[in-house]
């Protein structure tokens, strides 16, 4: 059974999204990597989230020891049936996940995913007992527009409002045009976003979901990010797939997380 993620709630998280990169091999240096420097690391929560196919290696390696949860890249709204070619939330529970995401922009765009059906596959997850990670984010067209704002609150109001109790997810502010291309909003951009997020988790009753920064996070400009109090922690696609990369990151995390120990 993995560990409860909400346990680790109040340490920063830092998450690696290979998407559809690896093999069994990189997996298992990936996921050691990862393992030592979650233990170095006790104050930063840790999580991988591989390609479907290599859940069983990733989760073999980190051991069941729960000191680094592994998470699907996304689920269908479904519980099951003829999706071909989908995964569902309880195969990825089954399979040892606690977490997944939803609505990565990749997602959305490739996968058709709009905001109802993230809704309902952040609803699936739940269902399953996986902790969502919903990711939201404005395009450059929109962010040139001064639409950013109200697509990013629509994304999240899309999946955490009108319910009776509040959604336990996490969010990952991830703009589109930062992930993979090397350019990332400025700290203070960020965090601006993540007020507005933070603004509507509250409003929708989900004052505890944490909020993570993503988008071309690497070790030379995580510590930005994290120096502000807003950003929970980090969603790290292309650094997350070398090793070397990713244990810097965990590192500077735990560096952040000592800082802002009163
Ligand atoms: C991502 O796809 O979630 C991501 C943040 O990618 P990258 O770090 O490569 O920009």
């Amino acid at each position: 059974m993995p560990p409860s993620p909400a346990a680790a709630a109040d340490r920063l998280l830092v998450a690696g999204n290979w998407k559809m990169n690896g093999t069994r091999a990189l997996a298992r240096e990936l996921a050691a990597a990862a393992l030592a420097a979650a233990r170095a690391s006790p104050s930063v929560e840790v999580v991988l989230f591989p390609p479907t196919v290599l859940l069983d290696e990733v989760v073999r390696a980190v051991g069941p020891d729960g000191d680094v949860p592994v998470g699907g890249q996304q689920c269908h709204w479904a519980p099951e049936g003829a999706h071909t070619a989908s995964v569902s939330a309880a195969q990825l529970a089954e399979a040892g996940c606690a977490y997944v995401l939803t609505g990565h922009s990749e997602v959305r765009r490739e996968l058709g995913y709009d905001d109802a059906r993230v809704r309902a596959a952040a609803d699936a997850g739940r269902a399953s007992r996986l902790r969502p990670i919903v990711c939201v984010g404005e395009t450059e067209a929109e962010r040139g527009a001064g639409a950013a704002r109200a697509i990013v609150e629509a994304q999240v109001d899309a999946v955490f409002g009108s319910r009776s109790a509040g959604l336990e997810a996490d969010v990952a502010y991830e703009p589109v045009w930062a992930i993979g291309t090397g350019r990332t909003p400025t700290v203070e951009q960020a965090a601006e976003v993540h007020g507005w997020i933070r603004a509507r988790l509250e409003a929708h009753g989900a004052p505890r979901s944490r909020i993570l920064y993503g988008g071309s996070v690497a070790p030379g400009n995580i510590g930005g990010f994290l120096s502000q109090p807003g950003v929970d922690g980090v969603l790290v696609g292309g650094a997350s797939l070398r090793a070397d990369a990713f244990t810097a990151l965990v590192t500077a995390a735990r560096a952040a997380a000592d800082r802002r120990r009163p």
